[in-house]
């Protein structure tokens, strides 16, 4: 159930958790930001991670959940477009062409919102996130690129009720959007956006190191990093060169435990809960990937349309023998040698899933993962934390016994 106690000053009264305090959701936790502040009161209800409600906080966004006899529904969530498209004039240092960034601007300066929750860094490290509550362009353009770790984004709530905002936007992956949902109704506002990004494989920020470490020739000089749809790492490095390393070749055996289990019990990858989806995974290499979920998500997106080069969505190639051999491949940590892993990433691209079907590579390769991780590391969370859209994905594959 989600928290609609209509006394909203009741939350007032419990106090946010030390950052030093062990969080409700434990190893769970994925720093969302919610318990960094007096919404903890309603942490049991909305914690992504202690209450998994994707269908009934569908059903209050978008006026359904998801249709469980269209397996599109089940990969991609409630939506009513699709797209693959890219700013005519894209953002310097932004994460792909900067749509995110371009979106929250216009909300600005056309004053349909007043502010807008996004995620910076601090001075000191450039992957350290620092959520705020963006008032000027300047600081939505600032928060631009992914911070690839796990971010408090909600840390700044209660700012939001202290500053009398009733018109907000919000970026967010999809537990931070899960939790924000769950408490929507208590912010005061007359109005929120929800502008997601799909979010996968997080990390802490010693994660990020050791993944960094691991991976890159050179990980102090990182950044900007994607999982490409070419089944390779692309990592950009401050001298403007980028260094790829294919998927195949990643060191998995040491890079196992380098996922926060958070991020390895989640199944809303496609950030289900969002108005408005930007990601890149269903679109052709070098595109983004848009999901329309709903009549808000639309008009979001109608304010950058002149700004933007579509095209429709396409999907091609057969995921499923990939998938399933990458089952146990993965379970035994296989890495190949660099010259087979880079001839098969050159394979794997001309004849490999693109488009729709690539996401749905994606989707199902983490699925079966963290399926199989919640069955090993948390057993009785299995029935209710894995939605029924992804036990369905979870099903089509043969998953090892133990
Ligand atoms: P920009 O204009 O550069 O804006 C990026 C926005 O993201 C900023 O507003 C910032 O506030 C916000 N942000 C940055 N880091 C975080 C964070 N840690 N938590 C919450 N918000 C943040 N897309 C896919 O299709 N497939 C994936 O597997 C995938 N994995 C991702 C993993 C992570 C950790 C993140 C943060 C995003 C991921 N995305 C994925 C989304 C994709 O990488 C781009 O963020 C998206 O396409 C937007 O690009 P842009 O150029 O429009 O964003």
């Amino acid at each position: 159930m989600t928290a609609t106690t209509p006394d909203s000053a009741k939350h007032k009264k419990a106090k946010a958790l030390k950052s030093s305090s062990r969080r409700p959701a434990k190893e769970l936790c994925s720093e969302c930001g919610l318990c960094d502040t007096y919404y903890i009161h309603y942490v049991k209800e909305a914690c992504a991670f202690l209450n998994q409600q994707i269908a009934e906080l569908e059903e209050e966004a978008h006026g359904r959940s998801r249709h469980l006899d269209n397996p599109d529904d089940w990969y991609f969530g409630v939506n009513q477009n699709m797209m693959a498209a890219r700013k005519t004039e894209p953002i310097e240092g932004a994460q792909w062409t900067g749509i995110v960034s371009t979106i929250a601007i216009e909300m600005l300066n056309r004053g349909i919102v007043e502010g807008v929750v996004c995620v910076q860094n601090t001075k000191e490290d450039r992957f350290q996130p620092m959520p705020i509550i963006a008032r000027t362009p300047e600081e939505i353009l600032a928060a631009r690129v992914n911070k690839p770790t796990l971010s408090p984004n909600l840390s700044v709530l209660e700012q939001i009720e202290q500053s009398g905002m009733k018109r907000l936007l919000v970026i967010g992956v999809g537990c931070q959007i899960q939790a924000l949902r769950a408490v929507e109704k208590q912010l005061g506002l007359e109005k929120l956006y929800v502008l997601g990004t799909p979010c996968v494989d997080n990390v802490t920020r010693d994660g990020l190191q050791k993944f960094l470490d691991t991976t890159s020739r050179s990980p102090e000089t990182v950044v900007h990093y994607e999982f490409m749809q070419d089944f390779r790492v692309h990592f950009k490095h401050e001298d403007g060169s980028t260094e790829t390393v294919p998927f195949f070749g990643l060191k998995t055996n040491q890079l196992k435990d380098v996922f926060a289990p958070s991020c390895m019990s989640c199944f809303d990858y496609v950030n289900s809960l969002a108005d408005l989806v930007v990601g890149y995974m269903g679109a052709p290499f070098g595109w983004q990937w848009i999901v329309v979920r709903n009549d808000t998500g639309q008009e979001m997106l109608d304010l950058v349309q002149n700004q933007l080069e579509t095209q429709p969505v396409m999907s091609k190639g057969d995921r499923r023998n990939a998938v399933q051999q990458s089952i146990p491949a993965y379970d035994k940590g296989v890495t190949l040698p660099m010259w087979a892993a880079k001839l098969m990433g050159v394979v794997i691209e001309r004849i490999g899933p693109q488009g729709l079907e690539y996401a749905r590579f994606s989707i199902d390769s983490h699925f079966t993962r963290n399926y199989l991780y919640v069955k090993r590391n948390h057993p009785e969370k299995l029935e209710e934390h894995v939605p029924e859209y992804a036990k369905r994905i979870v099903g089509q594959y043969k998953l090892p016994e133990s």
